[in-house]
């Protein structure tokens, strides 16, 4: 694993309290470190590990589902110059940034301005009013474990700068589409699917070596 992380932070947003916490990231070994980064109404926790094999796994709580999301990375990922946002898979939304502190900073603003649109259009006062109440039973969510290993495809490439767009945003993000994932470009619209009902048939796209959006 790399080792300038001296100045690399992660960032969530409290489902709770729709507070945004940043903390350092130190400490993660292959031998399995934990760090949790507590936001400080005590409602909430981002998880970090070392997982070993050079990967690093993320569980971040979601501001727009309250439920946690896992991601699993490369341990390159926090050598990377540029800005890693990691985005919720039912609303696209960026949830998690890793990266210097002066990219984080205007992310969160943005995530703020994002946050307060969405509330202003569901008439919602409190964060919480936005989050489903329950899931409904008969709705049988995506497998996480095909989200896991998407996201770490497009992540992986997407620090060695192999990810790309018409519109050269290099601000992807990934969603649940009807037979697998979607990344997408959230300026221009361009978009890449996965077909993917299952996670034996998303481990075939490890092997993908570079990503056209169009
Ligand atoms: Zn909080
Ligand atoms: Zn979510
Ligand atoms: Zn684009």
């Amino acid at each position: 694993m790399q080792r300038n992380l001296k100045k690399k932070h992660i960032a969530y947003r409290c489902p709770e309290c729709a507070v945004a916490t940043v903390g350092l990231v130190l400490g993660l070994g292959d031998e399995g470190g934990l760090l949790r980064i507590k936001c400080e109404c005590g409602g909430s926790a981002l998880d970090i590990t070392g997982g070993g094999e050079d990967k690093i796994k993320i569980s971040a709580p979601c501001v727009y589902c309250r439920d946690s999301h896992s991601y699993t990375l490369a341990g390159s990922v926090l050598g990377r110059e540029t800005l890693t946002s990691l985005s919720c898979p039912f609303s696209g939304m960026d949830i998690v940034f890793l990266g210097d502190m002066e990219d984080i900073s205007p992310a969160l603003d943005k995530s703020a301005n994002e946050l307060s649109v969405i509330m202003a259009s569901l008439d919602a006062e409190d964060v919480r009013d936005i989050q489903p109440q329950d899931m409904d039973e008969d709705e049988c969510p995506p497998d996480p474990a095909i989200f896991d290993t998407i996201n770490f495809v497009v992540r992986d490439l997407e620090a060695e700068g192999r990810v790309s767009c018409p519109c050269a945003s290099g601000e992807y993000r990934l969603r649940f589409t009807d037979d697998g994932m979607q990344v997408y470009c959230e300026r221009c619209g361009a978009s890449f699917n996965f077909h993917a009902r299952s996670a034996a048939v998303a481990e075939e796209y490890l092997s993908l070596d570079e990503i056209k959006l169009g």
